[in-house]
């Protein structure tokens, strides 16, 4: 089965620039996938011989921690046909209400539900470890986005048999 990752989180997290990490510019190949709405953004991801389709939830609300509008429809629809999630947090930020509810809602879908903490380029690791676990969601996965660091390990851990 061709995995599909969804990229959830807060606004500004890092998940664009994860998505543009992950998939370089395969953007184009991915047009010609069949099956997929050209309403979100999809991208192929490799490492090694993993093919992976990752989907960047850009569509939602850039101002509101309303639950509503953090899981707009376009995220709750990529969430649906999503094989695996991805709750993004920004580490220098800490935990906040609004990843709480994220968390809560990944966890009610019935999924593998990965914690990624992006930023911590930008960060204390430890510290923003430490209160990423509290979420729930297992060992959370440190990762800097911008400088690229973490990714193959949490590709490793979110795929480890391809
Ligand atoms: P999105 O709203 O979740 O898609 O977030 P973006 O990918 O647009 O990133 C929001 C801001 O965070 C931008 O200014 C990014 O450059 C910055 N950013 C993203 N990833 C990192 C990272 O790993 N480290 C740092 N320091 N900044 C980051
Ligand atoms: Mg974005």
């Amino acid at each position: 089965m061709q995995a599909i990752l969804a990229l959830v989180g807060r606004p500004n997290v890092g998940k664009s620039t994860l998505f543009n990490r992950l998939t370089r510019s395969r953007d184009a190949l991915v047009a010609d996938l069949p099956g997929l709405t050209r309403d979100r953004k999809y991208g192929l991801g490799r490492l090694g011989e993993r093919d992976y389709l990752v989907v960047d939830t850009g569509g939602l609300g850039e101002e509101s921690d309303e639950i509503d509008t953090l899981m707009g429809e376009q995220t709750r629809a990529a969430m649906r046909e999503a094989t695996h999630l991805l709750l993004l947090i920004d580490g220098r930020a800490g935990v906040t209400a609004g990843d709480e509810m994220l968390a809560t809602e990944l966890r009610a879908m019935g999924k593998p539900v990965y914690l990624v903490v992006n930023k911590i380029d930008a960060t204390t690791p430890a510290t923003a470890m430490a209160e990423a676990y509290r979420l729930g969601l297992g060992e959370p996965l440190p990762i800097s986005a911008v400088r690229g660091s973490g990714l193959d390990r949490l590709i490793d851990t979110v795929l480890p048999d391809g």
